[in-house]
């Protein structure tokens, strides 16, 4: 492969409305951070009420005709638009590495999952289609159809700054729906550039807008009488915020939140997979993701036979600017959030867990003011620690030994998260236990981050996911529709004079 393009943008990242990039009405500014070298790279304007009020507005007068479209057609347009992410995902990926710091390999990995789902979304017709009663009762039919919601907008994290979006607005869009797009302020670069390629793809203005911004844009929205539906994905106290607002107003939401993830070890799982998928799914993205590894499970004596192993690989993590390719794990988003997690490490310790590896303080040469740590590793964790309990959401994992796999089921189940899982074991009677046995909403068996493929549907359980629907896949398409049931008689087939009970099939 060669060298990845460099992404070097300066100007404001501002809003997309009506079909064209708006710099906004307010003054409003916030910095966006290059992580590898601690710099300011540009400023993303926040929106202010009437900026969301503006996009509403451009997405209800486009909405009727987007949602008249003949959906092979609003699937052409987003055919075209994968078309158009494809030739560009390295330029994408590169604009992730560059305001997330995730490294480039792993970016473009991220936006091959996220075209997974245009992909989707462009066989939306199939989905679509109703179903049909020819005679529930003699000269009438029933049959239910599902139409868009109208306007519907979602609200995203920082760490798939172009994955995430694409759960949502290819769905959203192939059902017929407008939709606002409020990214976050940290990496906001990928959502507009996603907007230009859907207007080269032939998507009509007003369609797709994006207001970058913070709380204010976000309780616009959830307040704004036209937007129909909000989903969201972000940490568990937003998402249960967004869950219980949306709701007052009437709305339908999902809202995906944070996560402890652990992966039980048993006896006989094959240990050099076992130490593979604990270092990529722990330290990967610098455990930013929400489907990371956090917790070791380890069941008998695994925890001695490793531990060692994982401390070595640990401490010999390529640390390093994402842009090299060789890179493991680069910086972590921003210095508060660096701060926030080796002040978790400090926590750790404090509560009497063994510090196998302290990532702390890391320095990479020629970026010395970057956001990096380095990889750390706890053993003698217990379920009563905070490290256990709450949510670090970087390069930190804990090992906590157990005796056997039925009290490895009850320490996951106890935990308030339920988004991802994993099993390692080589006996396939364990594995079907622990998948039937276990209170989470993803599994994997031998796999540490079982993220649902594009038409299976992403979501969590218990205090990783508020409301009925997981994200993208059948249950996406259910979301962003609403089922109409229309029952039809004609004339010839009317009987006389006014029925005064129940109609029953006649
Ligand atoms: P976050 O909750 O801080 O922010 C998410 C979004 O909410 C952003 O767009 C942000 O602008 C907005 N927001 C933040 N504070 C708000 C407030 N007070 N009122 C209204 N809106 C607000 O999350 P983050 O730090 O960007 O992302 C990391 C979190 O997301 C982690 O907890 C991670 O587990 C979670 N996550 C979950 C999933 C999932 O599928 N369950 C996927 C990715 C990330």
């Amino acid at each position: 492969m060669g060298a990845p393009p460099a992404f070097t943008h300066t100007a404001d990242v501002g809003h997309w409305i009506s079909g064209r990039a708006v710099p906004g009405a307010g003054e409003r500014r916030q910095p966006v951070f290059n992580p590898t070298t601690g710099e300011v790279s540009r400023q993303v304007v926040l929106a202010g009420v009437e900026d969301v009020n503006a996009a509403v507005a451009a997405a209800r007068a486009a909405q009727p005709a987007w949602g008249d479209t003949p959906p092979i057609r609003r699937a052409r347009i987003l055919n075209n638009f994968l078309a158009l992410m494809n030739q560009h995902r390295d330029t994408l990926a590169a604009m992730i590495t560059a305001e997330h710091g995730k490294v480039f390999t792993d970016a473009q990995g991220e936006v091959t999952r996220g075209i997974d789902i245009i992909e989707f979304a462009c066989g939306a017709p199939q989905l679509l289609k109703g179903d049909y009663t020819d005679q529930v009762s003699t000269g009438i039919d029933n049959w239910t159809l599902r139409q868009p919601l109208g306007v519907v907008a979602g609200i995203t994290p920082f760490n798939f700054p172009c994955m995430v979006p694409c759960w949502m607005f290819p769905v959203a869009l192939a059902c017929g729906n407008a939709f606002i797009l409020k990214p976050s302020e940290r990496d906001p670069s990928a959502s507009l550039f996603m907007a230009e390629l859907l207007k080269q793809a032939g998507l009509p203005d007003g369609v797709f807008s994006v207001v970058q911004g913070d709380k204010v844009a976000v309780d616009a929205l959830l307040a704004h009488s036209d937007v129909s539906a909000l989903s969201f994905v972000g940490s568990t106290p937003i998402a249960q915020y967004i869950y219980e607002t949306g709701a007052h107003h009437g709305k339908r939401v999902q809202a995906l939140g944070g996560a402890k993830n652990h992966m039980v070890v048993m006896p006989d799982a094959d240990l050099d997979q076992a130490v593979d998928a604990l270092i990529g799914s722990a330290y990967g993205s610098a455990g930013e993701r929400c489907m990371a590894i956090s917790v070791a499970v380890l069941v008998g004596d695994v925890a001695d036979r490793i531990v060692p192993r994982l401390a070595e690989r640990a401490r010999t993590l390529k640390v390093k600017n994402g842009m090299e390719l060789d890179a493991e794990m680069g910086p972590i988003v921003t210095r508060q959030a660096l701060e926030r997690i080796e002040g978790y490490i400090g926590v750790g310790v404090e509560e009497g867990a063994r510090l196998v590896v302290d990532g702390r303080g890391l320095k990479v040469p020629g970026f010395e003011g970057g956001f990096f740590t380095g990889g750390t590793l706890f053993d003698h964790v217990t379920p009563a620690m905070r490290i256990y309990k709450e949510e670090i959401f970087g390069p930190v994992l804990a090992c906590v030994r157990v005796p056997d796999f039925a009290s490895a089921l009850d320490l996951v189940n106890a935990h308030e998260y339920g988004n991802g899982v994993s099993c390692f074991t080589g006996d396939g009677n364990v594995a079907r236990e622990f998948a039937r046995r276990i209170q989470v909403g993803m599994v994997g068996i031998n796999v540490p981050i079982p993220v649902p493929m594009a038409w299976h549907g992403f979501g969590g359980w218990k205090k990783s996911l508020f409301g009925d629907l997981h994200a993208y896949g059948e249950e996406g398409i259910r979301f962003y529709t609403k089922q109409k049931s229309v029952m039809q008689r004609w004339a010839s087939s009317i009987g006389k004079g006014a029925e005064f009970v129940m109609p029953t099939a006649k």
